[in-house]
């Protein structure tokens, strides 16, 4: 198993799973759309994965995972989770959605397993070195979600945010793939319009869309430059 830092997130047995938490049989996927890959597809946030979903949706049969143990605090995490559960259901009653459907898997909230594992970066401005362990932790749970389930490409939604580094995720994607003997797939999705369409996607469905990108420490910066909506993600 792997031994890095951010290893220490993935260990979850601690954790209290949410109720919202489930585990699903790989026929919960939908073994009958079989026309396309199933992907995995980590999810930060209903407003990223609109433009995500949009993207790849005629592409891959898609099974959200949302794992962000890193958002701050409970009652913000739940807001962005029912954001996500808001989504899939207007996704899945649009014909897109009806010809095939989102699936919706949510991780365990173990927000001191993300804590632990960032321990000592709290101060690392946002692209450093905690948000590498950040990111790498939700990569690697993703991964260990789809090789436990039958899935053989995973990817995320973070590359949406013009914050977040492209070749730093693509880096880190296929590091744990070839752990995992998954694919990973990179793409950029803030590039052509990406971050612009997911921002138009959310205001359609009225989604809630939040001002910091989620750990307690990300909320501290963005109030120190100026408090709510300086950048809306
Ligand atoms: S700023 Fe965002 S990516 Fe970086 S550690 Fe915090 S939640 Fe994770």
């Amino acid at each position: 198993m792997p031994s890095d830092p951010a290893s220490k997130f993935n260990n979850l047995s601690a954790a209290v799973p949410p109720e919202e938490a489930r585990r699903y049989s790989l026929s919960d996927y939908g073994e009958e759309r079989e026309e396309r890959p199933a992907l995995l597809l980590h999810t930060c946030c209903g407003p990223c994965s609109t433009a995500v979903v949009e993207r790849l949706a005629e592409r891959y049969r898609i099974t959200l995972y949302f794992c962000n143990s890193n958002i701050d605090d409970e009652e913000e995490y739940r807001r962005r989770l029912a954001a996500q559960r808001a989504f899939v259901a207007a996704y899945n009653g649009t014909d897109a959605g009806l010809a095939s459907p989102l699936a919706l898997v949510v991780a365990p909230y173990a927000p001191e397993a993300f804590l632990a594992s960032v321990a000592g970066q709290e101060d690392a401005p946002e692209g450093g070195a905690r948000c590498r362990i950040c990111i790498a932790g939700r990569l690697e749970a993703t991964a260990a979600h789809a090789a436990m389930n039958g899935f053989s490409v995973f990817s995320t939604t973070l590359s949406v945010s013009p914050h977040k580094d492209f070749e730093g995720i693509l880096w880190l994607g296929r590091e744990i793939a070839v752990r995992y003997g998954l694919t990973f797939l990179g793409e950029d999705f803030k590039a052509r319009g990406g971050f612009a369409r997911s921002v138009e996607l959310s205001k359609q469905y009225g989604l809630y869309r939040q001002n910091f990108c989620g750990c307690r420490f990300s909320r501290r910066d963005a109030e120190a430059r100026g408090g709510r909506g300086e950048r809306a993600r």
